[in-house]
């Protein structure tokens, strides 16, 4: 906490602002404000919890607010908090006076194991995820890995599925530390968490540092994404954005190995991944094939490819650490028939198939 703050006095800001959720406003967020208002101009920014609160109004709000209490172009944005608030945070600092200076405090695993080392800014329109943002870079990334004792074992789960795509799209040497150290009821030290975090940042950097847009080899990063955001949306903020990452993997998974592209053994590592992280392969409660089938059509990769109406564009492996397709693109267009099939095969138990026939 001690480098946190000094460091964002190094950055003499004509005031700061920052922007967190209910719960880390209620947990950490005070501590970095009580440290830094003694310091320097200081504002505290708080919005509602979770995806839904990802929109362009909370955006406009927090630079409505943020203006009337008189940032200037010399202010500094801080986001305190998980992947949601970097978005808003950083899609805020990306806009005010056309840039500001942004600074993450992750406070959830995938925030400081993944989204941080990213420059998409983003917001959800009702029709999908990230349909609204712009690349913007952070001046730091300061991490208390103490935070990060306070979350729920579900989202650490859920940052977890995005370290255990990482390492089977582009880090297999983090393969055997997952395969040793994951455990499902998610219970890990700091120190766990450091090589946890440091394996996370460094496989997203080995990408960032060619492709530092995510538009050619990190779009490999979207491994799960395109199953997965159907279902994160379709179940209306009750499955974690990781989770859903994670059955939209095994699906991805079974439709390679369908295609005569990826190894039995291969398929069966992912089971075995998820698996100890926790993995129950089922689609949420309430969540019809047909439902995630309809929106698997606002996926934020369409046009990247040319694509029949009934085709979608996935990320599939060719084998570990191996996405198909060309490097600079590793697209595949998939029959629409063939992910729904995989969908009921790997998601679907045997009962409730009958009770989706009849819903499609
Ligand atoms: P989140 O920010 O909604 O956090 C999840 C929940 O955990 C929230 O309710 C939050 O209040 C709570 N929380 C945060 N820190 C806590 C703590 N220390 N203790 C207890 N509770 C805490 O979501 P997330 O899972 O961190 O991130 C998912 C979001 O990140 C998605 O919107 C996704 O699109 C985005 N994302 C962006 C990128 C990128 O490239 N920019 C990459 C990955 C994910």
């Amino acid at each position: 906490m001690d480098e946190i703050i000094s460091t964002l006095c190094e950055l003499e800001a004509s005031s700061y602002h920052l922007v967190t959720d209910k719960t880390v406003g209620r947990l950490h967020a005070p501590t970095v404000f009580d440290r830094l208002v003694g310091e320097a101009p200081t504002r505290l920014w708080v919005v509602e919890d979770g995806e839904s609160a990802k929109s362009v109004s909370t955006v406009e709000q927090l630079a409505h607010d943020m203006v009337r209490a008189g940032i200037d172009r010399g202010g500094v944005i801080v986001a305190v908090g998980g992947g949601v608030i970097g978005n808003l945070a950083g899609l805020t600092a990306a806009l005010l006076f056309r840039g500001v200076r942004l600074v993450h405090v992750p406070t959830t695993l995938i925030a400081a194991a993944d989204s941080v080392a990213s420059l998409k800014q983003a917001v959800n329109l009702p029709l999908g995820k990230n349909l609204l943002g712009c690349y913007h870079k952070p001046t730091a990334v300061l991490i208390d890995l103490g935070f990060l004792q306070t979350l729920p074992a579900a989202q650490i789960r859920s940052g977890m599925y995005e370290i255990i795509k990482n390492a089977l799209t582009v880090a297999t040497e983090n393969i055997p530390l997952l395969e040793s150290g994951l455990n499902p009821n998610a219970i890990y030290s700091d120190s766990e968490f450091a090589v946890i975090v440091k394996a996370g940042l460094l496989a997203k950097q080995k990408v960032m540092l060619v492709d530092k847009c995510e538009r050619r080899q990190a779009l490999a990063f979207e491994y799960g994404h395109t199953v997965g955001h159907a279902i994160e949306l379709a179940a209306n903020g009750r499955v974690p954005h990781g989770e859903a990452v994670g059955l939209g993997m095994i699906v991805a998974a079974k439709v390679a190995s369908r295609l005569g592209r990826l190894k039995e053994a291969d398929l069966e590592l992912h089971y075995r991944l998820l698996r100890l992280n926790g993995l129950t392969f089922r689609l949420p409660a309430g969540v019809s094939v047909a439902t995630v089938m309809a929106l698997l059509r606002t996926d934020n990769k369409r046009g990247y490819v040319s694509a029949r109406p009934e085709q979608v564009a996935m990320i599939l492996l060719e084998g570990l650490g191996a996405p198909a397709g060309p490097v600079d693109r590793p697209l595949i267009l998939v029959e629409a028939s063939l992910i729904q099939s995989c969908i009921k095969e790997c998601l679907v138990d045997i009962e409730d198939v009958s009770y989706d026939e009849n819903r499609l």
